[in-house]
């Protein structure tokens, strides 16, 4: 189809680097905005005069312009480095490279798969400066890093270890479908995708997880007895109930659920937990946060995040299936000689989607942010609106972040409201529900 419209596979390569800089200055302009914003703010806002000190403000301030010129830079680097790939045609260099190494004549699953291992490794060289500045520079300067030497080394291999490994696995699953799945793989396609994610999502929390990080059940006492009490109360099928030691990794905090029917399960960070410097939630704050927390599970937005993802694969996957037969889509990143179906569909969901992947990623933040506010709102419903509000300005504080923001940035990067936003409505509603 693409060939009939577009003759040659050039005009296809420059209007996907347009797009993906016209997109890239978009988001750079709202960051300015934001940095402008913060640049300006000079006084603690009214609503949080009296609980955030000028000085924890201060240095708010400077953390968000550290973590804001950062990105600048990151994100500068990283358009570059994505212009050069495609003008360059680094991805079928990098094709030639496999094909060498695998002299086998295995054929493509082999050589798709030797292909992604050195992008990986490549990729991961090239973003190893950026990860360890942040880590060791930035955070650490905020007071926020907890990792050691050892820790951030062992902890990267493990991480690229089992993210190749599945990586590898679903790529190979995938190019066996597309290549011997008929006229209606992409049905197929997005059938296993779809397994395999509900797999992932059971097995990731229970098994791979704690690779990472210390799981421990949180031990018996008032806090555990008034959270069992909170779930029975909203019938809420708690079976397990963890602290995870995530102050090993970095001082920022949360709280989430998962699992799947009747077996849910709670982890708290470690950090929020109350500690003698003053940081963390007293108990009745921390109810505040599984309280929204609950609200999220009982408006079931895991299943509304699930069935949009779902959605949007088998629409991704289906416009794919009426591409991918087309030379052109594989001549955009060099290939002329041959046409490997994992390339077509990096070009597809990568390249050529860029303006509707940026569109839905709009469209889902806004979706996250109302769910944000119906949490809220069941927490207020439960009359424990006001722990919620002082946990949110004690995260704030702990976390150091910046509590002023550009409208536009925030519209178009927040997938939770801030925080002042959220105070402001709790109040609202809490008056409401009197
Ligand atoms: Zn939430």
């Amino acid at each position: 189809m693409i060939d009939s419209i577009i003759k040659n596979e050039f005009v296809i390569k420059y209007f996907i680097l347009l797009f993906m800089w016209i997109e890239f200055l978009w988001e750079l302009y709202l960051s300015y905005r934001q940095y402008h914003v913060v640049l300006i703010t000079k006084e603690v806002p009214k609503k949080l005069k009296g609980v955030l000190s000028q000085d924890t403000f201060k240095k708010a301030k400077d953390y968000s312009v550290a973590k804001l010129e950062f990105s600048f830079i990151k994100d500068i680097f990283g358009i570059v480095f994505s212009t050069l790939i495609i003008y360059y045609d680094v991805l079928a260099i990098f094709w030639d490279y496999s094909l060498q190494i695998n002299s086998s004549e295995a054929g493509e699953v082999s050589t798709s798969c030797i292909w992604i291992l050195i992008l990986s490794v490549l990729t991961t060289i090239i973003d190893l400066p950026f990860t360890i500045y942040y880590t060791f520079v930035l955070e650490e300067k905020f007071g926020f890093n907890k990792q050691t030497v050892g820790f951030f080394v062992w902890d990267k291999i493990k991480a690229f270890i089992v993210s190749q490994c599945l990586t590898l696995m679903i790529s190979s699953i995938v190019i066996v479908i597309i290549k011997n799945g008929g006229d209606y793989f992409f049905v197929w396609l997005w059938a296993a995708v779809c397994t395999i994610s509900l797999i992932l999502m059971t097995v990731y929390p229970a098994v791979i997880a704690p690779m990472f990080d210390k799981y421990t059940p949180l031990p018996e006492g008032e806090l555990r007895t008034q959270i069992e009490d909170l779930a029975t109360q909203l019938k809420f099928p708690l079976t397990e109930l963890y602290v995870v030691e995530g102050s090993k990794r970095s001082a920022h905090s949360n709280a989430y659920f998962y699992g799947f029917f009747k077996h849910k399960r709670i982890v708290l960070y470690d950090t929020l937990l109350k500690k003698e410097d003053g940081t963390g939630c007293d108990n009745d704050e921390i109810l505040g946060i599984l309280s929204h927390e609950l609200g999220h599970w009982s408006f079931n937005h895991v299943l509304k995040n699930l069935v949009v993802i779902q959605v949007n694969l088998f629409l991704l996957f289906a416009v794919f299936s009426t591409m991918f037969k087309s030379p052109k889509i594989y001549q955009v990143a060099g290939f002329y000689k041959s046409q490997p179906v994992l390339i077509g569909l990096y070009v597809v969901l990568m390249y050529i989607m860029t303006p509707y992947n940026a569109l839905l990623s709009f469209l889902s933040t806004c979706m996250s942010r109302r769910f944000e506010f119906q949490a809220d709102d069941f927490a207020v419903q439960l009359k424990r609106g006001a722990p919620l509000q002082s946990a949110l300005i004690q995260l704030n504080k702990d976390n150091l972040s910046f509590p002023v923001y550009d409208n536009w940035y925030s519209a178009y990067n927040h997938s939770h409201p801030p925080i002042l936003e959220r105070l402001a409505v709790i109040e609202e509603n809490m008056k409401k529900a009197k």
